[in-house]
C-alpha cells in the first residue's frame, strides 16, 4: 500500500513572469486521497494538470504508475480518469452519449451500466448534459472520469458551486470509489470537505508547496491544535 502512484520531483512551469508552479516536489501513494488546496492563482490546476500529462513542465520530472510522462503518456492516459473543471466539451450530447462516446476513447472499459447505477444517473440518461443541474453535471462528469475503470482519478474542483446536499452526495460517490483502492487527487476551496475527506493535504501558494501531510498534523503543527484546516488555510496559504 506504500507504492508511490504519482512522483513530481522538482516541478516548474512559467507563464511570462507568473511562476505557476515552482519546485514542486511531492509523492502520491497508492490508494490516498491527496487534495490540493490553495488560493485562486497559487497553481493548483496547473500542478494537477502536469500530472495528468494535459501541460508540461519547464523543468522537473514527472513519473505516474512508475513510467515516465513524457516516454509513456499514451499508456498513462488508459490509466487515469480525469474530470476538469466545468467544460462545455460535451454539454450538448446527452448523458448515455457522452458515457458511449468516452467510453469509445479506452481500450479498458468499465461496465458502463455498472457506473450509471453507482451513481444515480438511470434517470437522467437521455437528458442533455446541460440541461441537468450543477450537482448532476459533476456526477455525469465524474461517470466520464471513470468509463476507463482508471487507477488514478483526478477532480479538479469536484464540488465547486454545488448546494449542500449536493456536495454531500458526490462525495459519497466519491468515496465509493475510494473504498475499492482507486488513487484520488482533487483540488478544493472547501476546507471542511478537505478535512474531512483527504488523507492528506497538499497547500500551494504562488506555485510552491508549502506544507504537505494529514489535516490533523496540519492543524496540530500550525495551530497546535487549536482550529480547522480553514484556520490551517487562512493563516498559511493567503498570500502576504
Ligand atoms: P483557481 O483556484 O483560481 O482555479 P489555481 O490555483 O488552479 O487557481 P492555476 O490555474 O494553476 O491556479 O494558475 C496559476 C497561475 O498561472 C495563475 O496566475 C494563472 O493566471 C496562470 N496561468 C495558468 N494557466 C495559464 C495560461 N495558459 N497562460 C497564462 N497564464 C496562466
Amino acid at each position: 500500500m506504500n507504492q508511490n502512484v504519482i512522483e513530481l520531483t522538482n516541478i516548474s512551469k512559467s507563464y511570462g513572469d507568473v511562476k505557476a508552479a515552482d519546485g514542486i516536489t511531492l509523492q502520491v501513494k497508492k490508494g490516498e486521497v491527496l487534495g490540493i488546496i490553495g488560493a485562486n492563482g497559487a497553481g493548483k490546476s496547473t500542478t494537477l494538470e502536469i500530472m495528468m500529462g494535459i501541460r508540461k513542465p519547464d523543468t522537473g520530472t514527472v513519473k505516474v504508475l512508475g513510467m515516465n510522462i513524457e516516454n509513456a503518456s499514451n499508456e498513462i492516459k488508459q490509466k487515469i480518469g480525469i474530470q476538469l473543471q466545468q467544460t462545455a466539451l460535451y454539454d450538448r450530447i446527452k448523458v448515455k452519449e457522452a458515457l458511449k462516446l468516452f467510453s469509445s476513447y479506452y481500450d479498458k472499459k468499465r461496465d458502463i451500466q455498472e457506473i450509471i447505477e453507482t451513481l444515480g444517473l438511470q434517470p437522467y440518461l437521455n437528458k442533455y448534459v446541460k440541461n441537468l443541474s450543477g450537482g448532476w453535471q459533476q456526477r455525469t462528469s465524474l461517470a466520464l472520469a471513470l468509463v476507463n475503470d482508471p487507477e488514478i482519478i483526478f477532480l479538479d474542483e469536484p464540488t465547486t458551486g454545488l448546494d449542500p446536499q449536493a456536495r454531500r452526495d458526490l462525495w459519497s460517490c466519491i468515496n465509493h470509489y475510494r473504498d475499492e483502492g482507486k488513487t484520488i487527487l482533487l483540488s478544493t476551496h472547501y476546507m471542511d470537505e478537505a478535512q474531512k475527506h483527504c488523507d492528506r493535504i497538499a497547500i500551494i501558494k504562488k506555485g510552491k508547496l508549502v506544507a504537505c501531510d494529514q489535516p490533523q498534523n496540519l492543524i496540530d503543527s500550525y495551530l497546535q491544535g487549536a482550529g480547522t484546516m480553514e484556520d490551517v488555510y487562512l493563516k498559511y496559504a493567503v498570500s502576504q
